[in-house]
């Protein structure tokens, strides 16, 4: 780095030094030589006035030869003196007549016509460059030729001291680009290297730096920077331990998955579940081998949806729920909820309920029993024991239908009723239901009928065990006639939807406010406790049709507009 700095600023350095050099050489050795020149033409113009004076006054006391030694001894050049027709008459510096007609010479050509002549060239026998002045003089002209030599070593003195200044300053700026470049470097290397143990991790190195140049602001504002980061990191980190701990407290196993099916993480719960504990970073079937939590995870990693699945082969003899969940930059992370608990309480209670209900049965039918025979004994007068029997036998039938009604729930509940599903075509499970119910419906005064026969025809065959949808359309349609009678009729038909088909019994009666419908299927569920007793209801008909269709693959649910009647509506796969 440091010869880097070093080599560029010597390289500037040197740019700078030639340029001055070759301005000072153009601009002040150009006008220095300029106005030495001006200066000594000045001069030999005045000096060759004098001599053309002189030829003038004293042509007759001197000779034109001595004139001519006289004058360019005192003025240090050579004096030639030519006759108009350009014969040279003297000169001091070759006799007169040894030099060929200088006429036509730039000078005397000017000075013979009159004007004081000027002209620099080099003289062809010398070899250098001379400054010539001629001015005219009655009988011809007088030149005074000064060499110019003196100049040009003046120039080359100049140059040499230029030369030599530069030289010095080269040496004096490699200097200060040694100091320069050592001292900058230095300071470059240390931002270096805090850059380099920040990027490291070293997230607390600081440069330090006190100088406010522009490498001071760029150490400045590394060091902010790291700072932030460690802000952020320590933030990062705290809320990471807080939801490592708040995981690890959990009672639910939870671990995260990548998109290529690597184990990322998993919580303790989840590394005693597995007795070879997690394996991190190894592909998740290391850690869980059961298919279907394995599936649920790859579907959540692929589809991008929460996918649920019940796992049964984590632990021998325990059942999870497991729900996946998409992370944002792919993988999934999945819980598991160990579900054995909740399921034998579940078992407990459906037995118990079913054997308590199964216990019920005689009792109440031998109580049933009696009391009818009790009843068809005693005389129609026999006032209040008739009227006493006829509660006793009135109430043991509403608690056998309960204990009927609580067993075929638990049954169904727990699966142990198996249902036979077959491909059944709509239409036959809508009239089956008519045909059962068409008279009772008449003896309450209501018409049973179903809607629009030429619609079921294209419908497909749904998967169901015709028994089971028999006594789901009994509970519906017994409470149309119960609930809904004052509509005066009640109608049954199904519609084609996607993969399934939708059953529907529609009554026209006083209908359900809408804040009943979503608990209408929980067991004991009633809106109108008093009426449902009095017309023998149990609570448990909605229950026991719901678990139907949910055992069926299917769904169902209920409709209603106040004052206008109910529908409720059903669906079953299509076969
Ligand atoms: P219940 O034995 O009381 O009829 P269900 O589970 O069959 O029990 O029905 C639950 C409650 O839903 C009923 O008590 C009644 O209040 C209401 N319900 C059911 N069907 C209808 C209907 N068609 N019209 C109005 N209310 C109804």
């Amino acid at each position: 780095m440091r010869s880097g700095i070093f080599l560029k600023l010597m390289a500037a350095f040197l740019v700078v030094i030639l340029a001055a050099a070759v301005t000072f050489d153009v601009t002040l050795g150009g006008a220095w030589q300029a106005s030495l020149r001006n200066e000594i033409e000045r001069n030999l113009v005045q000096k060759t006035q004098l001599l053309a004076h002189r030829v003038e006054t004293d042509r007759s006391g001197h000779s034109l030869a001595d004139i001519a030694a006289q004058e360019a001894q005192s003025a240090g050049a050579r004096v030639t003196i030519i006759d108009p027709a350009g014969n040279v008459l003297a000169d001091s510096e070759s006799g007169a007549g040894a030099v060929e007609n200088v006429a036509q010479r730039k000078e005397f050509a000017a000075a013979l016509s009159g004007r004081v002549g000027e002209d620099q060239r080099r003289s062809a026998t010398i070899g250098t460059p001379f400054l010539y002045v001629a001015a005219p003089v009655s009988g011809g002209a007088v030149r005074l030729a000064y060499p110019l030599s003196d100049v040009e070593a003046v120039s080359l003195q100049v140059r040499r001291r230029l030369e030599l200044a530069s030289g010095l300053a080269f040496f004096f700026a490699l200097f200060v680009a040694a100091i320069a470049s050592q001292w900058t470097s230095r300071r470059l290397e240390r931002i270096v290297d805090g850059a380099a143990r920040i990027a490291d991790g070293d997230l607390q190195a600081r440069i330090l730096e006190t100088s406010h140049d522009e490498i001071g602001r760029v150490a400045g504002a590394i060091d902010k920077t790291a700072r932030r980061v460690e802000q952020s990191f320590a933030a990062v980190r705290s809320s990471q331990r807080q939801l490592e701990t708040l995981l690890n407290s959990m009672q639910d196993a939870v671990i995260a998955v990548s998109a290529d099916g690597l184990v990322q993480w998993a919580n303790q719960p989840m590394d005693r579940l597995v007795p070879q504990g997690t394996r991190l970073q190894q592909p998740v079937v290391e850690t869980v081998r059961d298919p279907d939590f394995l599936a649920a995870v790859k579907e959540a990693t692929t589809t991008h949806e929460v996918k649920t699945a019940r796992a049964t082969s984590i632990v021998p003899g325990r059942a999870f729920d497991v729900t996946a969940a998409p992370l944002p930059d792919g993988g999934a992370v999945a819980v598991l909820r160990d579900l054995t608990e909740t399921e034998r309480v579940e078992k407990t209670r459906r037995d118990f309920i079913a054997n308590v209900s199964h216990e019920l049965r005689t009792p109440l039918t031998s109580i049933q029993g009696y009391a009818e025979t009790l009843l068809d004994s005693t005389p129609e007068n026999g006032a209040p024991t008739r009227e006493f029997l006829e509660i006793i036998r009135k109430n043991s039938g509403r608690m056998a239908r309960l204990t009927e009604d609580l067993l075929t729930l638990a049954r169904v509940e727990s699966g142990e009723t198996r249902f036979e599903s077959e491909p059944v075509p709509p239409a036959e499970l809508l009239h089956d239901a008519e045909e059962s119910f068409r008279e009772i419906a008449r003896s309450h005064g209501i018409d049973l009928q179903i809607q629009d026969l030429s619609l079921l025809e294209g419908l497909p065959q749904v998967l169901a065990d015709r028994e089971a949808i028999h006594q789901v359309f009994a509970n519906l349609i017994d409470n149309a006639l119960k609930y809904g009678a004052s509509g005066g009729r009640v109608v049954l038909g199904a519609r084609s939807v996607p993969h399934a088909v939708e059953f529907f019994v529609q009554d026209f009666g006083a209908g359900i406010a809408s804040e009943h419908l979503p608990r209408l299927f929980e067991r004991f569920y009633r809106v109108d406790k008093a009426r449902s007793r009095e017309s023998g209801g149990t609570g448990l008909g909605l229950a026991i049709a719901k678990h139907i269709m949910l055992a069926h693959g299917g769904s169902i649910r209920a409709e209603s507009d106040l004052a206008h009647g109910s529908t409720f509506l059903f669906t079953l796969p299509t076969a």
